[in-house]
């Protein structure tokens, strides 16, 4: 049930960026809130907190886009493929894409977050919901149910 297949590779709808990921996820989220919305094109975002030392870009130079904010959200600066993110004040590890993998067949979101704001339609199989953010005292709980029972890849 550990096996987590790694590494992981993943690109940009184009292609020009590329990354690796060498070790397992803390979490995989689905987010309904608007600025996800709006930058993904989409009713929700998936993805998966990666340790930040086992994420790396291995080809193309991704810039940074959405609010240019204190959370830095990159985008590949061709296609415009939002990639992934680094949280503002966290640096233990990076929300990644997760449609961006090659292989994202057996993506699933284990929580979903801003749930106030879920369009109609937009319905998910994660196994926690919450209104907005989890409650920081919820993370350390998340994390360990999700390494025993979070969906994984398959081969
Ligand atoms: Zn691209
Ligand atoms: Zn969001």
């Amino acid at each position: 049930m550990n096996d987590w297949k790694l590494p992981w590779d993943g690109a940009c709808r184009c292609g020009q960026v590329r990354f690796t990921i060498s070790a397992a996820p803390l979490l995989t989220m689905a987010c309904h809130c608007r600025g996800c919305q709006k930058m993904s094109a989409s009713a929700y975002s998936l993805s998966a907190a990666i340790p930040t030392q086992g994420f790396a870009v291995t080809q193309g130079e991704p810039v940074i886009g959405g609010l240019h904010g204190p959370s830095r959200h990159y985008f590949c600066p061709h296609c415009k493929s939002w990639m992934f993110t680094r949280p503002e004040g966290i640096d233990q590890f990076v929300n990644v894409r997760p449609t961006m993998l090659d292989d994202a067949s057996w993506v699933a979101p284990f929580v979903e977050t801003y749930t106030q704001v879920r369009l109609p339609g937009a319905v998910t199989a994660a196994k926690h919901s919450y209104d907005a953010f989890p409650p920081f005292e919820d993370y350390a709980k998340l994390v360990e149910e999700f390494a025993k029972e979070g969906a994984r890849p398959a081969r």
